[in-house]
């Protein structure tokens, strides 16, 4: 395990761009929180403030919606499983993870947690797999990972019922539920859920309410793969949304993929939209499935949209390196970004939305708020999505903890 960073004196960076602000900056640091920012040539600073030259300075990236457990494991089933259908790959994993140890997963989650860092995220939330396969072993490895960590990442776990909730004879749904609760005795706060009535025969409502009463019970936010088929049918975001203002969990609760929404009529579609932004459901896409949800219509209504990396190099998706920027371009590109604004908007998918969907109390540019901050080689951040920018320096709570340029 390695100690956390010692903290330093008071710093300073001057003449830094911030995102979507105009002009350039002073911004310093003390016992790792930001103590003040001012205009270039206004304000006190700290002297011998290191010299930005215009370059970005950014809070660091929130990568709310990665799977760190099931990571770098590719190359561990044959081509042709990987690539025949689903079906396969669920029953490749389940012989993969029934082969995990505690060490395997924790080795595996820090190399993705430090791939991450490299390239500016300092928080991010993983889905954790617990299931008669895997057992507790993958929350474990993570938890192990996450104190190797601690002082560089931040790492929220969710324990994720990859396999579905009940156990459904015939069909392929096998019961995790059990295995959810015991990785919330275990210290996960977060409820999982594989919510998705075309995959899993059983009752989509029914599994809800039973996962928002463990939310209830263990007094733990809820975090979905929701709706995650081209079909209109699997389309349970109204009753999750409806679900989330019975209980009052506004704020607590977040779903990712939501496709169906694409796939339903537009009236249907802006109903569910509506009920989504009153219930506070925090939405999160991942570009590296390319047929997305009406990503654009949520943000327009208000809905917090957040952005995440996803897999890794595992038997679902053979692509990843844990990049923010490679996400939000991608994202950028499905949804036909054409100005700087709308990659402005981009840019808070993973920083600001990721950040109040992650409930991150002191996350921002603003005096009092964590230290936790990315020096980019670019002028802004959509000059940094399109050139793919260099990450010169990642701070956490105010210590350089990644990047090649070393800033003091
Ligand atoms: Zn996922």
């Amino acid at each position: 395990m390695t100690s956390a960073p010692e903290p330093r004196d008071a710093w300073s960076i001057r003449n830094a761009s911030l995102p979507g602000r105009e002009g350039r900056w002073r911004v310093t640091v003390e016992a790792g929180c930001i103590s003040e920012i001012s205009p270039e040539g206004e304000g006190g600073g700290h002297a011998g403030a290191w010299d930005a030259g215009g370059r970005l300075l950014s809070p660091a990236f929130v990568d709310p919606h990665v799977h760190v457990d099931k990571a770098l494991t590719g190359d561990r089933v044959s081509d042709a499983v990987a690539a025949s259908n689903l079906e396969a790959a669920i029953r490749a994993v389940r012989r993969l993870k029934s082969a995990f140890t505690e060490e395997d997963v924790a080795t595996r989650a820090e190399t993705s947690l430090q791939w991450g860092l490299a390239h500016g995220t300092t928080v991010a939330r993983t889905h954790c797999e617990a299931d008669r396969y895997v057992g507790l072993r993958a929350v474990a490895g993570v938890q192990a990972a996450a104190r190797a960590m601690a002082g560089k990442v931040d790492v929220q776990l969710i324990a994720f019922p990859q396999e579905g909730w009940f156990e459904t004879e015939g069909t392929m749904e096998d019961g995790a539920a059990p295995y959810i609760e015991q990785a919330l005795q275990a210290g996960v706060r977060i409820v999982g859920g594989n919510v998705n009535r075309a995959l899993w025969p059983s009752d989509p409502e029914r599994q809800v309410d039973e996962s928002f009463a463990l939310a209830a019970r263990y007094d733990c936010d809820i975090d979905y793969h929701l709706d995650n088929w081209d079909t209109p049918e699997s389309f349970t975001l109204p009753y999750v949304a409806r679900k989330t203002v019975e209980q009052g969990w506004q704020g607590r609760v977040s779903v990712s993929h939501i496709a169906s929404l694409a796939m339903v009529s537009d009236a249907e579609a802006a109903d569910a939209i509506d009920a989504v932004r009153r219930a506070g459901v925090n939405v999160c896409v991942l570009p590296t499935r390319i047929r997305l949800t009406r990503v654009l219509e949520l943000m327009e209504a208000g809905v917090n949209v957040a952005c995440g990396t996803d897999n890794l190099r595992d038997p679902f998706v053979r692509y990843g390196d844990a990049d923010p920027l490679k996400a939000m371009l991608l994202l950028a590109q499905i949804t036909n970004q054409l100005h700087n604004a709308g990659l402005e908007r981009i840019w808070r998918t993973m920083t600001d939305n990721a950040a109040r969907m992650l409930r991150l109390a002191d996350y921002g540019l603003e005096p009092s708020c964590r230290a936790d901050l990315v020096l980019l080689d670019a002028t802004s951040a959509p000059d940094a999505i399109l050139r793919q920018a260099a990450r010169l320096a990642v701070f956490k709570r105010g210590v350089q903890v990644a990047g090649p340029l070393r800033v003091s």
